[in-house]
């Protein structure tokens, strides 16, 4: 119930313009022999005050209307401006995108993941990115949330996943000394779509990614939709060989079966609870309650988003073996991880200016290693 400006009519509530628009139609209208009782399709379309924005209102209203119809007419439908705008900021963000995606305007940048303790690099994750000088730039979650309503994200995931393997190898080639391990993030549409494990075979084929170095990164939201087939797809998957992650874990339904339940590997500890790590007295609980749970059940555990020294050490405390975050590098692009690598051959990759923690002897370490060897030899 909006206070709404009417042109000469000084500001009417919503409500009751629609109910006027109503009452107009509540009686027959007399014609030549009779009468005719008609119904009315009505489309509405509102501004907020100040806003001049008159040929959009029309328009609008006209999209209104036939929302109108489509629900069987005799009914209202209203557009919001401001929500009309928004949808229609998405659909330009989504046209700029299919057009950059097939202009290969699109890039990749990797982020290290490392040893909590001394951030050797072990590996890096994939991270999609659109870097248009004509355009602002857009946040990563924006454009895969835009990909993923329009189905995108299948194409542009598969060619993230190609690329990345691609770098890889280049990466192993010139330095097999210290091979990294790739994690490539996919989304509940992608891994829904059809072969999807084809698809991620015929990558690793074409590109000759060895799949034991591959983990694939998914979020707890993949396990709303269909069960059964989300369950057949991850089982394709790790028969592939390839590792899985759950991303942002403690953020979604986080319910404890889909650690039992799932084949993953890996938990990565959603970087909400590492930057609330050290603000009560006492710490959260949280990150040493999901690393010692992973490690019960012979996962390994990943902390995202250390940006400071203190979360470092605290990680290192509670036996978390790996990390990732701004405290030892952030995304970069694969040319400077490339330089990186070479600038300290045959040592694997030690960010600089980083001290080296000592981590006290985990029991929980010793533990998830044991875990992960039971596992093996029940499998
Ligand atoms: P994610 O997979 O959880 O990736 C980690 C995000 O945290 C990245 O954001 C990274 O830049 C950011 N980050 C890393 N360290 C820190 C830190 O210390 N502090 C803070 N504040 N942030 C940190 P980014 O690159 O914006 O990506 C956002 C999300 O977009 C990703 O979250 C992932 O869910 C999705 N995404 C990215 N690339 C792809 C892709 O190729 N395919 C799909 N399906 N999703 C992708
Ligand atoms: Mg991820
Ligand atoms: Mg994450």
């Amino acid at each position: 119930q909006r206070p709404v400006r009417q042109p000469g009519q000084g500001v009417v509530q919503r409500g009751v313009l629609e109910a006027r628009i109503d009452h107009a139609f509540v009686e027959p209208f007399p014609v030549r022999h009779g009468s005719l009782h008609i119904t009315a399709s009505v489309g509405l379309a509102f501004a907020g005050p100040g806003e001049d924005v008159s040929d959009q209102l029309v328009v609008n209203a006209d999209i209104a209307m036939y929302q109108a119809k489509r629900r069987g007419g005799a009914s209202h439908a209203i557009i919001d401006l401001r929500e009309a705008l928004l949808s229609s900021d998405r659909f330009h963000i989504a046209a700029d995108l299919a057009a950059a995606f097939a202009g290969e305007r699109l890039d990749v940048a990797y982020q290290p993941i490392v040893q909590t303790s001394d951030g050797l690099i072990t590996g890096v994750e994939a991270l999609l990115r659109w870097n248009d000088p004509l355009r602002e730039p857009i946040r990563t979650t924006t454009m895969v949330e835009i990909a993923e309503q329009n189905g995108l994200i299948v194409q542009v995931g598969e060619w993230v996943l190609e690329r990345s393997c691609r770098d890889r190898e280049t990466w192993r080639r010139q330095h097999p000394e210290s091979p990294l391990t790739l994690a490539v993030n996919v989304s509940p549409r992608q891994l829904l779509a059809p072969d999807f494990a084809s698809t991620v075979d015929d990558v690793l084929e074409r590109t000759g990614m060895d799949p034991a170095a591959l983990t694939l990164e998914m979020t707890e939201s993949i396990f709303i939709e269909d069960n059964d087939r989300t369950m057949s797809v991850l089982g394709a998957l790790k028969k592939l060989g390839v590792r899985l992650a759950l991303d942002d874990f403690g953020t979604g339904y986080s319910s404890l079966s889909y650690l039992e339940q799932f084949p993953v590997d890996i938990v990565k500890i959603d970087q909400g609870f590492i930057a609330n790590i050290l603000l009560k007295p006492g710490g959260s609980p949280m990150p040493a309650a999901i690393t010692h749970l992973a490690h019960g059940l012979g996962l390994n555990v990943i902390a995202e988003g250390v940006e400071t020294v203190a979360q470092r050490d605290e990680m290192v405390s509670i036996g978390c073996e790996m990390s990732q975050g701004y405290y030892y590098a952030r995304p970069m692009p694969g040319a400077a991880l490339a330089d990186c690598l070479g600038a300290s051959p045959g040592q694997g990759l030690r960010l600089p200016s980083l001290g080296t923690a000592h981590p006290r002897p985990s029991p929980s370490t010793q533990s998830a290693v044991a875990n992960r060897r039971r596992r093996a030899s029940r499998a």
